[in-house]
């Protein structure tokens, strides 16, 4: 008889309604946190009734609950303090350090009507990209902490010593959208300074700007003439050139289908004149041969299909190599190269610089570019320019592949 069962309403939560959504969220488990509290367990046959204060709903035979609201407040103190661990790392940098600069761009861009907005994202849209539920916000708000300067959590006499907490309009920024916010403009103007040459980063705005209109007049532009100054130091300084001696072994890799027959060393060369896709280090009109330093560094390169192998041409290296390290230059360059995919301004504007990077080099002697590979191995690539082709030999014998790949994430990783 239902009326004889006891109701108990005192202070009862279960964790359907509270717990048990951000465990499965954010995958924790209660064995990874210390002095949890009690969790009951509504048995079969139970003699009570057991209602939720929170949900209301009538607790069913091994739904878990807690017995008080003291133990629950605790219950979720721990959580929210797990998931904002878990967050934490996610914070690379804040507006309380890189993100600053960009914010103060920002602003300025706004009021000189310059289009431009900082892509960081506010702790709101963040909480919410996680899927943190609203009432928790706060929680796990007052719980964060920049991995890059430490503001947020409690205070801190070396990263926070005003104990700031996070708000709302505070926002977060990738390392990625950091550098890419910087690009290669300070390098440009570092690296020719070392020459003692003056480079404004306005006339590297107006270069691009100029650029993008007539990209085959960027060779009159008054920044050309200097970037050309500093390519020419750049090759007469021993310190800053990179050589292959000869004896180095180079690798060049193409994909086709699994059954369709095998490229021959002449297929694998450079291609055509007119055939070569715009891209990368390819100068308007002319080839460019791309060689990786490691063969396993092919794959990530050209990121065959299921159904595909790997042909591939080894080259040896017959004449010193003279190449123009990009990466030493302008650090970390290549994260602009390795996303030629992307449509974001930023990468638009980088790959005319690329492109006139490349030309120009060309134009001064060197025989090709040196940038690092995409993949998260560590390789090196060569763009070697088409005057240079005939420093390199490659072997008869073309060695044909099958790498095993996943596609995660967008990313791509080879199985060894
Ligand atoms: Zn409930
Ligand atoms: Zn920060």
């Amino acid at each position: 008889m239902l009326d004889e069962k006891m109701v108990d309403y005192c202070e009862i939560i279960c964790c359907n309604c509270t717990i048990n959504p951000l465990f499965d969220e954010f995958k924790l488990e209660i064995d990874d946190l210390d002095d949890y509290p009690k969790i009951n367990v509504v048995g079969y046959g139970e003699e009570d009734i057991f209602i939720c204060e929170n949900c209301d709903f009538e607790l069913e035979p091994l739904d878990m609950y807690f017995e008080s609201n003291e133990n629950y407040q605790h219950a979720i103190e721990l959580t929210t303090t797990s998931i904002a661990n878990v967050l934490s790392e996610k914070i690379e940098h804040c507006s309380h350090c890189a993100g600053k600069e960009l914010e103060y761009y920002e602003y300025r861009a706004g009021k000189e009507k310059i289009p431009y907005t900082s892509h960081g994202q506010d702790i709101y849209d963040f909480l919410c990209e996680y899927n943190v539920p609203e009432e928790f916000h706060e929680e796990v708000m007052n719980k964060l902490r920049c991995s890059s300067c430490g503001y947020g959590e409690e205070m801190h006499p070396k990263h926070n010593p005003d104990g700031g907490y996070f708000c709302y309009s505070d926002r977060i920024y990738t390392a990625q959208e950091i550098s890419e916010f910087w690009g290669f403009e300070e390098e440009l103007i570092q690296i020719a300074q070392i020459y003692g040459i003056e480079i404004s980063a306005n006339m590297i705005d107006n270069f691009i700007e100029y650029c993008s209109n007539n990209p085959m007049l960027a060779f009159n532009h008054e920044l050309s003439k200097l970037i050309f100054v500093v390519l020419k130091k750049v090759l007469a300084d021993e310190q800053r050139v990179l050589k292959r001696e000869s004896g180095v072994l180079l690798f060049r890799g193409r994909k086709r289908v699994k059954d369709s027959s095998k490229y021959k060393i002449e297929e694998l060369g450079m291609p055509p004149l007119g055939m070569s896709s715009h891209g990368r280090y390819n100068l308007v009109g002319t080839s460019v041969l791309y060689l990786s330093d490691d063969r396993e560094g092919i794959p990530y390169e050209i990121e065959p299909k299921k159904n595909e192998v790997v042909d591939i041409a080894i080259y040896q290296v017959k004449q010193t190599l003279t190449l123009f390290n990009v990466d030493e230059i302008f650090r970390d360059f290549s994260i602009y190269i390795s996303k030629e995919n992307e449509e974001s301004k930023t990468v638009k504007r980088n790959y005319l610089f690329t492109n006139f990077l490349a030309s120009a080099c060309n134009e001064i002697g060197f025989d090709g570019i040196y940038y690092k590979g995409a993949g998260e191995k560590s390789y090196n690539n060569i763009a070697l320019f088409e005057k240079a082709i005939s420093k390199v030999q490659g072997k008869e014998f073309v060695e044909t592949v099958e790498f095993k790949a996943i596609y995660h994430h967008n990313q791509f990783k080879v199985l060894y």
